[in-house]
């Protein structure tokens, strides 16, 4: 039977079977099939699939609670495609990611709210990947100094400099500065 994989809220890999959904237990050694087990915490509900992780080689036990909605299903998978999305391609507008997701995916029971949540968790993951938004201009001044090598890259090369006694930010590349203090 075939089997589908879909992310959790932290980026693991899931297993959704029959709109229950799994997670990875461990990779047995005599066989190479994967366990994974229910995410309902009082479950025990387990399957082996394949280690390809494309079919469901055995299940074993009952699930003693009710299976997820298909509408709750479909807004996981739409909200972890445009979480990476949304980092992969961070000048994107979050609507038109999620409007592309939608006509390529066509879920069925997706609602207006759902749409508000993803948009919501697509902000949050990318405000993640920045330093917190500077309360003075010293503030300012130190986390640039802490990213001044890394991240505000122009073409590649650094173009934001801080001197030493953290006293102004200059922006500009190495090639201007060398210009502009060798010059008579
Ligand atoms: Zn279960």
């Amino acid at each position: 039977m075939e089997i589908q994989i879909i992310m959790s809220e932290k980026g693991k890999e899931l297993v959704l079977l029959n709109n229950f959904k799994y997670c990875f237990v461990r990779k047995r050694s005599k066989d190479g099939y994967i366990k994974w087990i229910c995410t309902n915490k009082n479950c025990t509900a387990n399957i082996l699939t394949t280690a390809d992780k494309k079919s469901l080689h055995q299940s074993s036990g009952e699930h003693k609670h009710l299976v997820n909605s298909q509408q709750k299903i479909e807004r996981q998978i739409l909200r972890e495609n445009c979480k990476r999305k949304a980092d992969d391609n961070i000048s994107t507008r979050p609507l038109k990611i999620i409007r592309n997701e939608l006509i390529k995916n066509k879920p069925t029971d997706i609602i207006y709210s759902d749409i508000q949540s993803v948009r919501k968790a697509m902000y949050d993951k990318r405000r993640k990947m920045y330093p917190v938004f500077p309360i003075s201009l010293n503030e300012a001044i130190s986390q640039l100094k802490l990213v001044e090598n890394n991240c505000c890259l122009f073409n590649g090369d650094q173009f934001v400099f801080v001197p030493e006694n953290d006293e102004f930010v200059c922006i500009t590349t190495k090639e201007n500065l060398k210009f502009m203090t060798t010059q008579n």
